[in-house]
Order: C-alpha cells, then structure tokens, then sequence
C-alpha cells in the first residue's frame, strides 16, 4: 500500500528520522507499519516573519495488514492514495541498440549537452567520437587556478572550454524550468557519477563545483565502457560541407574526420567557431541576452535578511534570493541570476584582453560570501544591426573596457554598491571574493548607459523587496556579460541546422537551452533526433 503526502513540515532543528512518525499520525496507522518513506521533494520555507521550516512531498509505502484512516484534517497537506502516486520521474531515453553506420557520429564539445548527447548515442551502440578543444579536469584544474592566482590566460582552457564545459566551474545548480521526461534521470545519472544524493529530492537542487569535477570525469570513464572516444586538445577549426549536407569535419586545421552526423554542443563563448559557422554557411540569427555587474554581500548579512532572528541556525543552509525588477518607463527587465550562496566571484575570461565575472560555489556552500549576477535584457534591437553575430562584438567591447579598467591584468573593476548608485568613485572596495583580484573603478562607465539606468533603479527596487540589500558592504563586479548566448544556430522542427543538413545544434550555444540540466535535457533531444533522422 502506498501513499503520497505533501505538505509534511519538519521544524528547524528536527531529523527527518521524524518523517515516519508524522506520516504514520496522518495515515492514522503505527509508526511500524510505514515500512518506508522516500524523500520526493524538500524544500524551505523562509518567510522572515515566522520560523524557518521544512517542506516535504513524501511517498510511504505500509505493510499490506494495516488499515490506514487518513485524517483529512491538516491543513497545507495533501495525502493522495495509491492510483495518484507520482512515481519519481527517472525515464530514460531508449537504450535498444540500433545498426552502426559507416561513419561514427560526431559530438563537438563536452559540456552537458555534448556529454548527455554522447551517453543517448552510445547508449543506443553508437561509438560517438566526442571533441573537445580544451583539456582533461585535472590539467584544466591547473590551468584554471594559474589564471586565477596570477593572471595567465590560457586560450584554449579556462572557465569555458574543457572537460565538464562552462558548467565544471559553477555552483552547479540543477534548477530548471524547463518540463522534460528526461530531468530526473538526468540527476539520476549525476548521482550515478558522483553527485549528492540530495539532488533527487531538493527543490533547488545543487552539487557545487568541488563534487561536479568528479561527476564529469567519472561519466567519461561511462561513455569509455559504452565505446565512446573522447579526444581533449581537439578544436574544430572547419566544417566539411557539399550541397547544403555535413560530410565532416578538420581537427585542429591538420585532421579530416568524416560524418554525417554532428551534434554541435560547443557553448556560447567559443566566439571562433560561430565565425566559423557562418563562413560555412550555417544559418544564424542575433538573439536577446543579458549584461550587468555581479554583486557580493557578506553571506551572514543574506542570512540576516532572508532568515531574520533563526540566521545562523546550524539547520539552516546559507539563504539564497532570486530578485527581479521591472523598468517599465525603460521598458527593461533587471533580474539576478546565478546567485551563489557562501560561493566566489570567478574570473571567467573566455578571450584574451577582456574580464569578465561568473560565480561558483562548493557543495557544502560553506564561504564567507554570497555573490548573483544583476543582470539587464539586452534586445537585438540594442545591437544597432550588424547581422547574427553583433552580439558577439557587443559583449566583447564591455568585457576589452573592463579589462583596461582593471589594469590590463584580469583583476575585474569594482565598487561599492551604494558608490555605483551614488555616481561616487575613488573609495576602496571592501573585502571580496574575487580571482584574480579587483580594482576600484567607476563602473557606470563600463557598460552601456540603458544598462546603468536600469540597474540604478533595479537595485532601488531590491532593496524595497529585500530591504538591507543595498549597502556599503555589497561590492560590485565587472563585467557579466555571458549569462546566455546572443546567437542562436537555426533549426528545424527535425533537430537539424535548416541550412545544413547532417548537422545538430544544441546546447547554450545554439541558443535553446540555458544552464547545466536544460543543455544536458537539449543535448539527449539532438542525440534522438539524429537517431529519427537515421530511422
Ligand atoms: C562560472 C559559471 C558558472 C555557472 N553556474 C551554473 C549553475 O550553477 N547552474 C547552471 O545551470 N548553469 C550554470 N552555468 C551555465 C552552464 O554552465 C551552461 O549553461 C552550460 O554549461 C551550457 O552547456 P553546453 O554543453 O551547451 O555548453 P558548454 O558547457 O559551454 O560546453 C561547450 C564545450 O564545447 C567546447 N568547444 C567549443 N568550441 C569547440 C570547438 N570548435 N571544437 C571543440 N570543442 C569546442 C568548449 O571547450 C566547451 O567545453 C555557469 C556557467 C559558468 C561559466
């Protein structure tokens, strides 16, 4: 016999050993006879004006000779019988194997979406090839931490290109909207790697940077077993195309691989290969994106705001805020995105000569700081035309500003956040997270001037919704500029390029998918288009 139950609430300071307990009083039944609860979703409910509290959604399965009376009485909590119970969406995409072809498909990138791309077609018996322009975690660890400790920007591996892509370096947050069959199992498999089990039920669920580098080094070892190749150091540097049909591609502008399947998973900060794409032909279109500054508060003052007197309660994990604003005399949206609580302001440099500002956490989230990106909608529109690839140059002149503005070493611009929004400058910044180090500067002059408008009256109308967010002791950093691709590579209800055929974007780059598990769920949607393309 088995039940659902949402609604179940543990007070801080409670175990969630308590959970049989309090679903054996609502399923009016002895505690023994829940033989047991599964943790469906947990979340928090910090309101400020009442003790924080934990939410669960809970399946119970009873011995079969007790005989439940549920109390219908509770209020907040839904007990569903048996017929309703939502099992735990893990669907995977197929696994049977079909027949090989004389050419193994190609997958260019091992971001989420280039990974989960590879395990769909090797799952099926495809030996994929995966490329990828950047190194192995180990050796991208250290290339990473020489930039950040010393400013040595390496090309060709950084926070965006190598083993894991864009994501390896982040918070790892899991949260999306996006509604696919495939979510589940997608954290199922992360799991399977590596990843906390808290995942699976948490409603934001995160694995933080520290666990993430073993996930995606441990899902190579998979796609090894299933037969995959993967090749790091190997940048596609040209498109092998005849009559509107991909035949192939050239490896670090030495090696012809021939294909006529490619899921083309590379990011949106591989700036060479779009170029490379439109020189190919490869419809393009400008799409809308999103610039700004990061913003780091003490994590204890974010606690404070969100938790009132229960911050600093040992149950409590360090407060997160999702805040958004809308300008309408400027008809512009201000959100803050990719907040990372007790987590770091990163250099994220995807080119040389230009700063720009991200954010990463561990998994226990246990650093001094919180940081989130403040960021403004950028409409193509704003680009004053200049063809699919303005955006590109768009973001490149703020993030070469910034560079300047920070000495020309990678240490990022920076202010207080009430000397931004005062027009103040020469103050020294407070204490900060960020690698490779900051500069004071005054930041309006580093990004366009709708951007600074919108953000001034963004920060007035967050400190109205989160009062105690605008202070002193919040630094701002610059600039954030790749919060979403600003091009999108066209495709067709069939998963294919519409003027390319053979070839299947997907991913951040492409322009259809953002964040870890929505650009893994994009990368399995190409592998199995390509598969029904192949019948
Ligand atoms: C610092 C940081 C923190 C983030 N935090 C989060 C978070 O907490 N949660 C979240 O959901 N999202 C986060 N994101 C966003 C998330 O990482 C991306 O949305 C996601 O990684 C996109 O996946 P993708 O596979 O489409 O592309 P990417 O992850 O960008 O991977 C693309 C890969 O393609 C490779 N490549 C590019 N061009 C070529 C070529 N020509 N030849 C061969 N290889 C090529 C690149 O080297 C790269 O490894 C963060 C991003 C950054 C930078």
């Amino acid at each position: 016999m088995e039940f659902t139950i949402n609604g179940l609430v543990l007070s801080l300071g409670e175990g969630e050993e308590l959970l049989r307990q309090r679903a054996a009083s609502l399923l009016g039944v002895e505690r023994e006879a829940v033989r047991e609860v599964q943790v469906l979703r947990r979340s928090i409910d910090a309101r400020r004006s009442r003790p924080p509290r934990f939410v669960y959604l809970v399946s119970c399965r009873l011995s079969d000779d007790c005989s439940p009376s549920l109390r219908g009485d509770v209020p907040g909590v839904t007990v569903t019988g048996e017929p309703d119970i939502p099992a735990p969406r893990r669907t995977a995409p197929s696994g049977g194997i079909v027949p090989r072809r004389e050419h193994r498909p190609v997958v260019i990138g091992s971001g989420p979406a280039g990974l989960f791309a590879a395990l769909t077609l090797a799952r099926r018996g495809m030996p994929v090839l995966l490329l990828e322009r950047g190194r192995a975690v180990p050796e991208r660890l250290s290339d990473v931490r020489a930039f950040w400790d010393r400013g040595a920007f390496l090309p060709e591996s950084h926070v965006h290109f190598g083993e894991g892509g864009a994501g390896t370096f982040s918070d790892g947050k899991l949260t999306t909207r996006v509604k696919n069959p495939y979510t589940g199992w997608v954290k199922q498999v992360m799991v399977e790697m590596g990843a906390p089990l808290d995942i699976l039920a948490d409603a934001h669920p995160h694995i933080g940077t520290d666990r993430l580098r073993a996930v995606v080094v441990n899902l190579r070892g998979r796609l090894a077993e299933l037969g995959c190749e993967v090749r790091f150091g190997a940048r596609v540097s040209d498109l092998l195309v005849r009559g509107g049909k991909i035949l192939g591609v050239v490896v670090n502008a030495a090696e012809e691989i021939r294909t006529d399947g490619m899921v083309l998973a590379c990011g949106q900060s591989a700036d060479d290969t779009y170029r490379l794409l439109a020189g190919r032909g490869v419809a393009l279109a400008p799409k809308p994106f999103a610039v700004g500054l990061r913003v780091e508060h003490p994590q204890e003052l974010i606690d404070r705001i969100q938790y009132g007197r229960w911050a600093g309660h040992p149950g409590l994990p360090a407060a997160i805020y999702a805040l958004t604003a809308k300008i309408a005399p400027l008809n512009r949206m201000v959100y803050s995105f990719c907040m990372c609580p007790g987590g770091r302001v990163i250099g994220s440099s995807a080119e040389e000569g230009g700063v720009v500002t991200n954010g990463m956490s561990d998994f226990l989230r246990d650093g001094p700081y919180a940081n989130s990106a403040v960021v403004v909608n950028v409409g193509v529109e704003d680009l004053g035309g200049g063809g699919p690839l303005a955006g590109l140059a768009f973001r490149r002149q703020w993030e070469e500003r910034a560079f300047r503005a920070g000495g020309g070493t990678y240490a990022a611009p920076a202010q207080r956040l009430t000397d931004f929004l005062a027009g103040r400058s020469g103050s020294p910044v407070g204490g900060c997270s960020f690698l490779p180090g900051v500069r004071e500067a005054a930041l309006e002059e580093l990004l366009p001037p709708f951007v600074v408008a919108a953000l001034k009256q963004g920060f007035a109308e967050f400190e109205r919704k989160m009062p105690g967010f605008v202070t002193g002791e919040a630094t701002l950093i610059g600039v954030e500029t790749r919060t979403s691709s600003p091009v999108r590579i066209l495709r067709g209800e069939d998963g294919q390029s519409v003027s390319t055929a053979g070839l299947f974007p997907c991913g951040e780059g492409a322009g259809y998918a953002g964040g870890i598990v929505s650009s893994a769920l994009d990368g399995i949607r190409a592998a199995e288009r390509m598969l029904a393309a192949w019948g």
